[in-house]
């Protein structure tokens, strides 16, 4: 029994359940036939109906990492789009394209729509930056990081008395770069 395989045509994978192999078992669980592969438009939907439950878990301010794979998870309007992007979409109602969708939070997989906010391409890097996630781009080596070190300076010395949004707007960075700036040695 243990090494008998899959009881369809063609597939050699061993048999896990009801004679057939794993994949060919979640097929018939998903679709009631183990030979029906799932097309775009369903898995579309299958997304969009578990990023709908996760919504539902909202508002909360934590984060909500529920190990969603970064890459390109579903085809909508004709282009491949990632889980937080959609989960923008879904919150707001706003196709966020071209704009990227960012993680004040610092968790790429996190999917609460509080975490999320939209910049530009550039804004990405410059978010990366500011949170030190390229290690070799900190600080003035990095052409996209608006800062110098003396300005880095500065927004320490001058916060809490001066405020985030205050010094943000001023040095034309995004509030979470003055965050962390604040709270985190990264910048030097
Ligand atoms: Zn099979
Ligand atoms: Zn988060």
């Amino acid at each position: 029994m243990a090494d008998r395989t899959c009881a369809l045509p063609n597939c050699t994978r061993p048999s896990r359940a009801r004679t057939w192999c794993a994949m060919h078992y979640q097929r018939w669980q998903r679709h009631g036939d183990p030979m029906v592969k799932e097309s775009a438009d369903q898995h579309t939907a299958r997304t969009l109906r578990r990023l709908r439950e996760i919504l539902a878990m909202a508002p909360t301010d934590a984060c909500l990492d529920l190990g969603t794979r970064r890459r390109p998870i579903s085809k909508l309007l004709g282009r491949y789009r990632n889980a937080s992007h959609v989960m923008w979409w879904l919150a707001h109602g706003v196709d966020p394209h071209p704009l990227h969708v960012l993680h004040r939070c610092d968790n790429g997989r996190c999917l609460n729509p509080r975490h999320l906010f939209l910049g530009t391409p550039r804004d990405n890097s410059r978010d990366m930056v500011a949170k030190g996630r390229h290690p070799d781009q900190r600080g003035e080596r990095n052409p996209n990081a608006k800062l110098t070190a003396a300005d880095v300076r500065a927004i320490r010395r001058r916060w809490p008395r001066e405020s985030q949004v205050a010094l943000a707007r001023e040095f034309g960075v995004w509030k979470t770069a003055v965050h962390k700036i604040v709270h985190d040695e990264k910048w030097q």
